[in-house]
């Protein structure tokens, strides 16, 4: 794709009816009796599980009435087809049909007349989702199908996602599918791939030097996927075509030339020939001799009148065309796997059309990269919504950590307590219900942050409901783990609490403070619970309610700890709550208990009393003795590792030196804000972002009040102020992988501005030749990009879900985010991120809204500087990979450990073992063990198999960094099931590999055996554990 960016000047010319085309002709003589061209009308029905509607509203007034009659009106046409992607619409239509009508749909299935298209649980936004998710409603849909119907899905379907990513190509080819249909692709994109004849191409994963990875893809070529623009390049006549929009019905071409005409005796032959001709132009495109054209739109089919409108006029119209051979078309109702079988027969058998050639033509038969950011026409670009309603995607990325936390966990308890005698593990709804509530919420109208308000507060109410659920699970599964005697488990005693809970009204967190109970009293136990693969070192902070205190290890041993004060929620210090922190080990997939005990003032020498000074000239708290004024123009924080230079006025970070080094580094923070076009029609919204401009640098109305903490575990910088309330820069003093970067926490609140969006931006010493920079790719894979003057500024944003960086030969400057938000490299050394967007009007994408439901909204981001070593960073490089630091940094960022605290009910001296580690040593740094997911059968709430599904990761790493703490002396070790887990917890006695999402068993593996995984791949293995 970078090829092709190079090669399109994105000059947007006039392309005729065909606007963002050229006019197509093609020979007369090319499709013959002998030789027709095949059509394939596709009748489908996009539905979105929440837009305009909420979700279950959706099913409620639409999609039971599309489905009813789909099954009705199939059953009168036997020669009608009709494809169905989303899962979550219909697993809800399945549970209310009686028997007989559950018959019927599997006789269609069978005999291919009804196809479920990729049969996600919803058609999953690609930009913003993270890979874990990604699959996951993948794995939802697919499951559910496979167990209740049997089906198994060929062919992917992905017409309204906002632009394209090579992962979701990927899962799909790994899962199964022959090919897949996108449409939202650039329209200069479009035109060049047309061009070339190489709208349909193996999309390949960059990394692939084999091609095992080539997935068939198929670009539609025109504006949109309704049917003015699929019959052909011309909207005013294939509108004609769309029996629905008839005078009686209440849908209008907006051509005005259009008049859409039932199909009559007197007029078919007309007709037919100028649906042929729109056809034959919209085959020459491509290079069979089949063309697809889908005959949809967004929630049709829904009355049986509409169904007998088209099917009826098409019926007239095939008859017409295939008894009339010298018209050369042979025309019927078909599926997607219909259309891809045919195009795979042809490219096996030699017999596309590689006879006409285009002086334009270029063969790029596979092709690699991905398709952001779309533009649908102008310079809309849809890179917006990378951003819209972070509070959301913060949400739903929380979402994911404590699900796969929670599914880890259940899998491990449920197969203890199937051990014990009494089972008493009924969790499994809570875990069912958070899958289909965090699929759900991966639509592309969902995490996109693209739909009506109230629509966002129902996925709201959804996340937040299973956020609180999941940690039920992880709290409740953990204790079970820990019980020396798992008889005396009952789930209605609470031992502990969570340490966060969401306020179900502002959906905010509210930190929860551990009780300490009296001087020298029993101490209070935490538990620590570790979601990853590996021991790992971090620091933690709890709220208690007593300053003086003692931290012990789950080995009794004291360690050291350092209080800090609290600020309440109107920036002032608390003089109730107060804040430890101190750093806890915990081994891969562990849970550890650490305790807390109330002491005495002066017997302590291992808590630290963090030293506190105010920059603040207004402050009136007299709180604290903790605090001092300190009138320095510089502020300096420092650790083991480096000293980082704040700005006194401003509080924002200037300066980075790095002590083994010796050398300075530029790490300039400033928030910034876009305003929005000064045109009256065309104005950001929840798609599109069109800037008035470069960003202006953020200047505040007040002075902000600035905190700065130094102590032995951690140093932080605190600014206070207007739009940013908060802004946390901390460096940690640990023997972890924390201390190697600088940690970011924002909370930013745009509530009060207008036309508005928010950036943070680094700026640094780097010189990025070329303006070329990274991005992943739903955290899955690293994607080069590069600064385009030809594109405006909106045109250069893309999605950043995990990890970004600029680079020169020496140094990468990498940032790391805890959640998906836009990212630019707007200038020369210049790492740049949206934070969040208020915009007060509709942009014209049928939303009819603007973006004003804002929150206070959290981000949190890690600031790396790598030494890239004797080789040096390479900017020409077309296969980058992220350093194991810059991987694990990641990680831990986006999987926090989870913390619990016990109840003041708790007595403390219950028999548990204070340190659970269920792997017998670390999984290899390369590889993630993405879930352990426990397989239920489908619509049953109680597990009675004793399969999960162990999917596992082996990340692409670079390691020629020069670094001295990367934790990665066991990389490309292969795992061996066997051995993977202790006895005493868990045992996996079989496996099988199957393809992706499980629906294919590839072969069965021998426990004994290492699991070769490549570099790059996921693995679904199913394994008995007991
Ligand atoms: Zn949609």
């Amino acid at each position: 794709m970078s090829e092709v960016y190079r090669n399109i000047p994105f000059d947007n010319p006039y392309g005729g009816v065909w606007k963002q085309g050229w006019q197509v002709t093609y020979p007369s003589n090319l499709w013959n009796a002998t030789q027709p061209l095949k059509v394939l009308v596709v009748p489908h029905s996009h539905t979105d599980p929440g837009w305009l509607m909420t979700y279950t509203e959706y099913y409620t007034y639409h999609v039971k009435d599309i489905l009813n009659n789909m099954l009705m009106k199939l059953e009168q046409y036997p020669e009608a087809k009709f494809i169905f992607a989303e899962i979550s619409f219909f697993h809800l239509w399945w549970d209310d049909l009686i028997v007989d009508n559950r018959l019927k749909v599997q006789s269609l299935l069978d005999e291919g007349r009804l196809e479920i298209v990729t049969g996600g649980w919803v058609m999953a936004d690609e930009a913003s989702t993270h890979y874990f998710a990604m699959l996951d409603q993948l794995i939802e849909g697919h499951q559910w199908l496979s167990q209740t119907l049997g089906v198994k899905p060929t062919s992917g379907w992905a017409i309204d996602p906002f632009g394209h990513s090579s992962t979701m190509a990927y899962m799909l080819g790994q899962s199964g599918f022959n090919g897949m249909v996108m449409q939202r692709v650039h329209y200069a994109v479009k035109k060049y791939l047309a061009k070339a004849r190489q709208l349909e191409f193996m999309w390949r994963q960059i990394w692939d030097s084999e091609g095992y990875t080539d997935m068939l893809s198929h670009v539609m070529p025109f504006y949109s996927y309704d049917i003015p623009h699929t019959c052909g390049p011309d909207p005013a006549v294939c509108c004609e075509f769309d029996f629905a929009r008839r005078p009686v019905g209440k849908l209008k071409c907006p051509w005005k030339q259009s008049r859409v005409e039932a199909i009559t005796e007197a007029n078919v032959e007309k007709r037919s020939r100028t649906i042929v001709d729109q056809w034959k132009k919209k085959a020459m495109l491509f290079k069979g001799n089949v063309v697809l054209v889908p005959l949809g739109d967004d929630f049709r089919y829904q009355t049986a009148k509409e169904w007998d409108e088209q099917f009826t006029n098409y019926l007239k119209l095939f008859e017409y065309i295939n008894s009339n051979t010298n018209l050369g078309v042979q025309a019927q109702f078909g599926t997607l796997s219909d259309y891809f079988r045919i195009v795979h027969e042809e490219i096996s058998t030699g017999s596309r059309r590689d006879d006409v050639t285009y002086p334009e033509e270029k063969r790029i038969d596979s092709l690699t990269g991905d398709f952001f950011a779309y533009a649908d026409r102008d310079d809309h670009y849809w890179s917006g919504y990378f951003t819209s309603r972070p509070f959301q995607k913060h949400l739903s990325r929380k979402l994911e950590s404590h699900l796969r936390g929670a599914e880890i966990l259940f899998t491990l308890a449920s197969t203890k307590a199937k051990r014990s005698p009494r089972s008493v593990f009924e969790l499994m709804t809570k875990v069912m219900s958070a899958r289909r509530n965090l699929a759900l919420f991966q639509h592309h109208d969902g995490i996109t942050g693209t739909s009506r308000e109230n629509v966002v507060k129902d996925y709201t109410e959804r996340l937040v409901k299973s956020l609180e659920d999941m940690k039920v699970v992880m709290r409740e599964c953990a204790f079970y783990l820990t019980l020396n005697d798992e008889t005396t488990y009952n789930s209605t005693a609470q031992f502990y609490n969570l340490d966060e809970t969401t306020n179900k009204q502002t959906y905010g967190s509210e930190s929860t403070v551990l009780d300490l109970g009296v001087e020298h009293g029993v101490p209070r136990s935490v538990m620590f619970y570790n979601s990853l693969g590996y021991e790992r070192r971090s620091v933690v902070s709890v709220l208690v309610n007593k300053p003086h205190v003692v931290v012990r290890d789950n080995n009794g041993r004291y360690i050291k700890s350092q209080v800090e004060p609290f600020w309440t929620k109107d920036g002032n210090i608390s003089t109730q709550i107060y804040q430890i922190t101190f750093e806890v080990t915990v081994s891969g997939l562990g849970i550890a208990l650490y305790t807390i005990q109330h002491v005495s003032g002066n017997d302590n020498d291992k808590a630290f009393v963090a030293i506190v000074t105010s920059l603040d000239k207004t402050d009136r708290t007299k709180v604290s003795r903790m605090i001092e004024a300190d009138k320095s123009d510089d502020i300096v924080l420092e650790n083991n590792n480096m000293k980082a230079v704040f700005n006194g006025a401003t509080g924002l970070l200037q300066l980075i030196f790095n002590k083994r080094e010796g050398v300075w580094y530029r790490s300039k923070v400033d928030f910034l804000s876009y305003g929005t076009k000064a045109s009256k029609s065309e104005k950001s919204g929840a798609y599109i972002f069109l800037p008035d401009g470069p960003a202006k640098v953020l200047v505040q109305k007040e002075f902000p009040r600035i905190y700065v903490i130094r102590g032995p575990i951690r140093s932080q910088v605190h600014v206070y102020s207007d739009i940013v309330p908060q802004h946390i820069v901390t460096l940690y003093n640990s023997t972890g992988i924390e201390s190697q970067f600088v940690d970011i926490q924002n909370i930013v609140d745009v509530r009060k501005q207008r036309n508005f969006e928010l950036a943070i931006r680094i700026t640094t010493d780097i010189v990025n030749t070329d303006r070329t920079f990274y991005t992943d790719l739903n955290g899955f894979q690293i994607q080069k990009r590069k600064v385009h003057s030809k594109l405006p500024l909106q045109g250069n944003v893309y999605p950043f879900t995990t990890m970004a960086f600029i680079q020169d030969d020496l140094h990468r400057h990498f940032i790391l985010t805890a959640n998906s938000l836009g990212f630019s490299n707007p200038e020369s050394g210049v790492l740049e991120v949206m934070l969040d967007r208020r915009l007060n009007q509709d942009d014209n994408r049928g939303l009819l809204q603007g973006v004003v439901d804002n929150k206070p909204t959290p981000s949190r981001f890690r600031l790396l500087i790598e030494n890239c070593g004797a080789q040096g960073c390479d900017n020409d490089r077309k296969i980058v990979f992220p350093s194991p630091m810059g991987h694990q940094s990641s990680l831990e960022l986006i999987h926090p450990l989870f913390t619990f605290l016990s109840n003041p009910t708790f007595s403390g001296n219950f028999p548990l073992q204070s340190n659970i580690s269920p792997l017998t040593k670390n999984l290899p740094c390369d590889v993630h063990m993405l879930n352990l997911r426990t397989i239920s059968d489908s619509g049953e709430q109680h597990v009675n198999k004793s399969l999960s599904a162990l999917i596992l990761h082996r990340v692409g790493l670079d390691c020629t960094f020069d670094s001295i703490n990367d934790n990665c002396e066991n990389l490309g070790e292969n795992v061996t099931l066997s051995e993977m887990f202790r006895d005493s917890i868990i045992t996996i006695d079989f496996a099988t590999e199957t393809s992706l999402t499980m629906m294919y068993t590839k072969k069965k593996l021998d426990v004994e055996d290492a699991v070769v995984i490549k570099p790059m791949d996921i693995k679904t293995l199913v394994v008995n554990v007991h």
